[in-house]
């Protein structure tokens, strides 16, 4: 008598049978042995399982290890029960909260009183997590009923367990069990704590249960854990290179940024430094603009509500904009969210012809958002923030050029700043969920279309995710790989079929009728604020030499040669240099050492000879001395580094 057997379909398609209750681990065991080692968990049918439980019916798999994503949450969702574990044998009595896998690790909230937790006792509790690991138990699964469930966590005297029990249905509770210790959870999880080779517990945070700042206060404890051992090590050397980097700490530091707390959190203030950095990046920008036949418009910081409403900003948006002013009549303006409104109406300024378009219209527009001020923080997280904002309307056949354009200006925006490690992704919309979307459904595969065309066309390879597009229209956005390989949504296109019906936008085509104009919102810096923030920690610091707020520093070796200094200084900045002298009375080797902190590209030092032959003596921040120049020879070597990143 033959068993009964299930067909199984592997993710290349190919099928093979099982007995029915295989387990995916002997599945990951009959494709190769070596799955079987480096299997974490299973997806069956689109879910996340453990290896362990039997599959009943025929079934798509996937086997899960380190280099898939979901296999890296599973590896660190069940780190967060070895960290819970843990704590619980050193701290009898410990309560939990929640303890999830994040992008990077893991946490876990819990209630541990008033102790307050010691660097040292971090390192223990990562200690006694690797000794737990060490005795490779099993995360065991059980059903429970609800009346158990709760039993089981008001014996222990958790409430806040209890709590999330309260909310859950009878006969969807499951427990998991390591060792001597016992958790709610959905799971999945590893076969075992012996997976968990390399955890590190990192930091500690205060959270509110439920996040709910009515609610106690709880211990986040931050953590990480990896298969190998020198993956860990790797990691702890990015996370001190991105402490190191944090632009709030080289903002300070390079005097580039500051944050008063009388003007408020998330409102930054830019130093002298800074606002050279910033005007550098706008000017190359405009230029840029200006080659591509953009046009500049400049519009106010507010606008009437009656404005926001036609836009559609005023009142929905409402919790994330700042309270509008109001006035006796009810009416009144409102910090402007988003620029478009305004361009919009210089949009509307005139009659258009087909022969107009493209219009493009481009502001470095500040526009305002009320964060909560808990999640605002350095650059990256404002409340007032100023675009590289520009506007295109155009027909529906313009769509793929301009989209070509604008991927074109990306690419050399990205190229001037060494970005070089990103990919584009194109969002689509969801064709079963039509009735969500502004515009035609025919419209909508055309502008795909062309957007899929522009993007081979200048020779990328988007990654296209359904159902991600606005309501009103598909985007690409450009996801971009700092130096220490994390990623940030940088420079976005976005194309809009609703305001123009918002607005009752037209233009007159060859036809002599009204049609109805597409519009586009392109940034490809995002925000000017949060830019240089990525870009700070992107580059340490350490900018190219066309955006560099100080191109050079001349230091004279005495104090007899700080009038020399000065005019070498004097020649260099009629010729467009940016350059400053260092005439303090410290030693050459000083004045070197503090230009390096500094991170000045370049360092010019003077004395008798150079005074003499009308020289410097040119030194490269971290590659020393580049031997004598004259003053001209100097101007025309940085001229030309300029030149050939950003053009003339
Ligand atoms: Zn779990
Ligand atoms: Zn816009």
């Amino acid at each position: 008598m033959s068993e009964p057997s299930i067909q199984v379909t592997f993710p290349d398609g190919s099928t093979r049978s099982f007995p029915e209750g295989v387990r995916g681990f002997d599945i990951a065991h009959a494709i190769s042995p070596r799955l079987a080692r480096e299997a974490l968990a299973i997806e069956v049918d689109g879910q996340v399982r453990d290896l362990s439980r039997s599959i009943s019916s025929d079934a798509t798999v996937r086997i899960l290890t380190w280099d898939d994503k979901d296999g890296k949450s599973v590896f660190w969702h069940s780190s967060a029960h070895l960290m819970a574990e843990a704590l619980e044998s050193i701290y009898p009595g410990v309560k939990f909260g929640i303890g999830p896998p994040i992008e990077n690790g893991f946490y876990y909230d819990v209630d541990l009183g008033d102790r307050q937790l010691s660097a040292q006792e971090l390192d223990d509790i990562s200690a006694r997590m690797q000794e737990l690991a060490g005795r490779d138990v099993p995360y065991e699964r059980s059903e429970v009923g609800k009346s158990v469930a709760t039993d089981y966590f008001r014996d222990k005297g958790d409430e806040y367990k209890l709590e999330l029990i309260d909310e859950l249905e009878d006969g969807s509770i499951t427990f998991y069990r390591q060792g001597d210790f016992t958790d709610l959870c959905r799971g999945p999880h590893v076969p075992s704590t012996g997976y968990i080779k390399y955890p590190k517990v990192l930091s500690l945070a205060g959270a509110y249960w439920r996040g709910d700042e009515k609610r106690k206060q709880l211990t986040r404890l931050y953590g990480i854990s990896f298969p190998k051992k020198s993956q860990l090590d790797e990691y702890l050397e990015r996370l001190e290179m991105a402490k190191e980097r944090d632009h709030r700490k080289l903002g300070r530091e390079l005097k580039l940024f500051a944050i008063s707390s009388r003007v408020g959190a998330g409102l930054p203030l830019w130093l002298p430094k800074g606002a050279v950095l910033r005007e550098n990046l706008t000017n190359f920008l405009k230029r840029e603009q200006v080659l591509r036949g953009y046009q500049p418009v400049i519009t106010p910081h507010i606008g009437r509500l009656d404005l926001y409403r036609t836009s559609g900003h005023y009142p929905y948006y409402e919790s994330s904009n700042f309270p509008p002013m109001l006035d006796e009549n009810g009416d009144g303006f409102m910090l402007k969210p988003m620029n478009c409104p305004h361009h919009i109406e210089i949009y509307k300024n005139d009659a258009h012809s087909y022969r107009d378009l493209p219009i493009r219209l481009a502001e470095f527009g500040t526009v305002y958002r009320n964060e909560q001020s808990g999640e605002v923080s350095g650059l990256t997280r404002v409340r007032g923030f100023t675009q590289d904002d520009a506007h295109i309307f155009c027909t529906e056949e313009q769509v793929k050029d301009e989209f070509k354009d604008v991927i074109d200006l990306t690419l050399h925006v990205l190229q001037a700043l060494d970005f070089t490690n990103f990919r584009v992704q194109l969002s689509l919309r969801d064709p079963e969920d039509a009735a969500k979307y502004a515009g035609e459904a025919e419209q909508w595969d055309r502008a795909e279309q062309a957007i899929r065309e522009a993007v081979a066309e200048m020779g990328l390879a988007a990654e296209e995710v359904r159902g991600e597009a606005a309501f009103y229209g598909p985007k690409l956005d450009f996801m971009v790989k700092d130096a220490l390989g994390r990623e940030w949504q940088l420079g976005t296109v976005q194309l809009d079929y609703n305001l123009p019906q918002r607005f009752d936008l037209s233009y007159v085509g060859e036809d002599n009728e009204k049609h109805v104009p597409v519009m586009i919102h392109r940034a490809p810096f995002g925000s000017l604020e949060r830019f240089v923030g990525v870009l700070i920690e992107h580059c340490g610091g350490n900018f190219p030499v066309w955006l560099a707020p100080v191109q050079a520093v001349v230091l004279p070796i005495s104090d007899d040669y700080i009038p020399y200094a000065r005019d070498v200084a004097k020649q260099l900045i009629s010729k467009q240099l940016r350059v400053e002298v260092d005439d303090r009375s410290e030693t050459i080797g000083y004045k070197i050492r503090s230009a390096e902190k500094d991170k000045v590209p370049y360092m010019l030092i003077v004395g008798q000879k150079e005074r003499e032959a009308g020289s410097v003596s040119v030194r490269r921040h971290g590659a020393g001395e580049q031997g004598v120049l004259s003053v001209d020879a100097f101007a025309e070597q940085i001229r030309v580094e300029v030149v050939q990143v950003i053009g003339n």
